[in-house]
């Protein structure tokens, strides 16, 4: 008998291709749809179909912005479409450092580093400050990617209630007062859209001697008057330690970054292994990136429209008798239940051309499926109005809303 073809790995793969193949053939499989065009007002053509966006990250509706396209094309005309490999040996151009430049002054930083992805940079950064003997103390619902850092990192993983922080600080007494730690947050929750708790894990980290790092990849062009993310929004500029961000969402490139003191930046420059083992940023998208950093402090009516979109999303479906969660962002949940509900709302929704997706277990525990709902500046009042009462007519025909309201 050959084992190889009956091990726990077969019989991992064989329950996700089960579950792949069940959706496809009951027309419940909604991912990995090509998006063959992007048009004005948060409009997307998918499969032939021209439909709302309300899955798209790109907050400020920057992705094909005629600056941010033309410093792409120019950079291709100047460097090309490659790095000759590494930051560290002939991987960096100066397009890299303006951009680090650039970063660090948008948040309010004395410098920055780029990594390839915010995946990547969560990974090492992590794992490079933090080694055994340290504590990283992290929220119990903080991204995928930080959760892998914590691991990797080999310190002591210790998770506190979401948001709780009562519950961070009883961890933190916990934890002899002479060792090396880092607390580590999302500023807001990819999945539900609440903002962490500010002021007051800034004041525990303060009182516990604790570094405090946190995940901007949804404040940045979200929270802030001028988008500049959560110490913005809550004026306490200057006390993250380590600011970390992505290129990919409301910046309309690839790519992460942290930013920080210029010690931290120089260590991690020469310490972090997906900075000194993976390749450089492609110049073009080190050129958008840059070039969109910008462009939010040109035109701060993006930040303002967001803003009114988001009040009008979130309203609109709490007055249609909707459960949002406690979301106070752009990223809006639309609580259902059971998976097999967020599933057939997805497909209504799309149907009727609003492209919503849905967040079922394991993403998030069962029995609390959701559409996740994303609104940008792209939107119009109208388009927004349109996709809501999709999203109300089908909650009426299964049985979330009362149907004769
Ligand atoms: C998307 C995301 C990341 C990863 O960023 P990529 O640039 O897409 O790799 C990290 N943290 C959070 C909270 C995210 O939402």
């Amino acid at each position: 008998m050959d084992f190889r073809q009956n091990d726990a790995i077969a019989k991992r793969m064989e329950f996700m291709l089960n579950r792949v193949q069940t959706l496809k053939e009951h027309d419940l499989y909604f991912y990995n749809q090509p998006v063959s065009e992007i048009r004005g007002g948060g409009r997307v053509l998918v499969k032939g179909r021209e439909m709302g966006m309300y899955a798209s990250y790109s907050y400020l509706g920057l992705i094909g912005h005629p600056r941010i396209n033309a410093a792409a094309k120019a950079a291709v005309d100047r460097y090309g479409t490659g790095t000759h490999g590494v930051r560290t040996l002939a991987g960096s151009l100066p397009i890299h450092e303006e951009l680090e430049e650039t970063i660090a002054h948008f948040r309010g930083a004395e410098a920055a580093v780029t990594y390839s992805s915010g995946y990547a940079t969560n990974l090492t950064v992590i794992s490079t400050l933090l080694g055994r003997g340290d504590y990283v103390i992290s929220d119990k619902l903080n991204h995928a990617s930080i959760v892998d850092g914590c691991l990797m990192s080999g310190a002591k993983f210790v998770r506190f209630k979401h948001n709780d922080m009562e519950a961070l600080e009883a961890r933190l007494k916990e934890i002899p007062a002479e060792a090396g730690k880092i607390v580590i947050a999302d500023s807001v929750f990819s999945m539900d859209g609440d903002i962490i708790d500010f002021p007051k894990m800034v004041e525990l980290c303060q009182k516990y001697h604790a570094r405090l790092m946190v995940d901007e990849a949804h404040s940045v062009g979200v929270l802030g008057k001028t988008g500049r993310g959560i110490e913005e929004h809550f004026g306490m500029p200057g006390v993250i330690d380590i600011k970390m961000g992505t290129l990919s969402k409301t910046i309309p490139s690839v790519g992460g970054y942290v930013a920080g003191k210029s010690e931290i930046i120089t260590f991690l420059r020469h310490a972090s292994r997906a900075y000194i083992f993976s390749a450089a940023l492609p110049p073009a998208q080190a050129a958008a990136a840059n070039e969109a950093f910008k462009v939010i402090l040109d035109e701060p009516w993006r930040v303002e429209k967001l803003n009114a979109n988001t009040q009008q999303f979130i309203n609109g479906l709490k007055a249609r008798g909707f459960d949002t969660m406690l979301t106070e962002t752009a990223i809006v949940p639309v609580l259902l239940g059971e998976d097999e509900t967020a599933f057939a709302m997805t497909q209504h929704a799309q149907h009727h051309d609003v492209f919503v997706l849905p967040v079922v277990s394991p993403a998030v525990p069962q029995g609390l499926a959701r559409l996740r709902a994303t609104v940008t500046a792209a939107h119009e009042y109208d388009e927004i109005e349109y996709a809501m009462n999709v999203i109300e007519t089908a909650g009426r025909e299964l049985g979330i809303l009362d149907s004769k309201a």
